[in-house]
């Protein structure tokens, strides 16, 4: 039987606890422990598990400064300490965040030399608001920016589509690449909320200008909206953008039991968006790769991300949302500036 999808992760990244320093911190290795559990019950859903290798600190210069990766490098190897208010390293917290970034790379590579047309990556410290040159919100290194950076510059592709369904604002992600037309970054989150970035009119700057799409949703948005958003803008957005490579910030925070946001998606609105992607991947003939980002309620955390390989991997069809919504329609007329919806 053909593999499903290929599924990356590392041990070390179970090593990473920011409670060492801040008991009751949300990001725990549990969350990692209970997707694997999950899995491991359904058979890993016919899905290959291959171990991520660690990035090389060059590789992380892909998109951080040297003094960041240094910085971090060394508050580490001191023992650890804060970040701040929200981010803390213990003296194992480098290597994770080293086998999670090389885990995403990897994924992009499997990807790009047709190894698999689906890759995840259960890796943690997740990634999406760790800036070029900071660290924050939980973050590091910033996976996903460096799978598409890598991507671009060692591996052949020329464009990379970029969701961000995390229920926060991938901000370092969009920093990373908020002036280059070679990066579609989209990214559905609450507002108000942390961060605190992405506003509606946000496009990206310079020649990158259209290339950031960013969609605030208010708290107590459901499936309906973030459907909507994704099938009527990011999508059609992300068609005429025409990327060789795709990939999803994956947060499972959006969901309405979440204790760190107030949206209101059920384990199944993953599935349903996950399948909106994989027949835009199928029908452009792109691979798709998934890393994981934020969701803190780790039992529903992992049933969402077992619906949304599920989802991947063929299962179900997907289901049109209504296009009328007024923040569907001021989302396609502020986007509509910039591509054919
Ligand atoms: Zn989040």
């Amino acid at each position: 039987m053909m593999t499903a999808g290929l599924y990356f992760s590392h041990p070390a990244c179970l090593e990473h606890d920011p409670r060492a320093h801040m008991p009751g911190h949300p990001d725990t290795p549990e969350r990692l422990e209970a997707i694997e559990r999950e899995l491991a019950a359904h058979a890993w859903l016919g899905w290959d598990r291959r171990a991520a290798p660690p990035a090389e600190e060059s590789q992380l210069e892909l998109v951080h400064s040297a003094r960041h990766v240094r910085a971090v490098r060394e508050l580490c190897e001191a023992g650890g300490g804060a970040i701040d208010a929200d981010t803390y390293v213990g003296e194992t917290s480098y290597p994770a965040a080293l086998y999670a970034a090389g885990g995403a790379c990897e994924m992009a590579r499997a990807l790009l030399a047709g190894e698999t047309r689906l890759g995840f990556c259960g890796v943690r410290p997740s990634g999406h608001h760790a800036e070029p040159d900071r660290a924050m919100g939980f973050c590091l290194f910033n996976n996903i920016a460096l799978a598409a950076e890598l991507a671009i510059r060692e591996l052949g592709a020329r464009r990379v589509f970029i969701l961000d369904w995390d229920v926060h604002h991938g901000n370092g992600t969009a920093e990373a690449f908020r002036s280059r037309p070679d990066v579609l970054f989209s990214s559905i989150h609450e507002s108000p909320l942390y961060p605190g970035t992405g506003p509606l009119e946000d496009a990206g700057s310079g020649p990158g200008e259209g290339y950031t799409i960013n969609l605030p949703v208010p708290a107590g948005s459901e499936e309906e909206l973030w459907l909507s958003l994704l099938e009527h803008v990011v999508l059609p957005a992300a068609v005429a953008f025409e990327p060789d490579l795709v990939l999803i910030s994956a947060g499972f925070d959006a969901h309405l039991e979440d204790p760190l946001a107030s949206c209101r998606l059920e384990t199944g609105s993953f599935a349903e968006m996950a399948r909106h992607v994989r027949d835009f991947a199928e029908r452009r003939d792109v691979p798709l790769g998934m890393i994981l980002e934020g969701g803190y309620r780790p039992r529903v955390q992992a049933e969402c991300v077992r619906e949304t390989l599920a989802a991947l991997g063929g299962e179900g069809q997907a289901r049109s949302a209504a296009a009328e919504s007024p923040i569907t329609s001021r989302a396609a007329a502020q986007v509509g500036r910039y591509w054919p919806l």
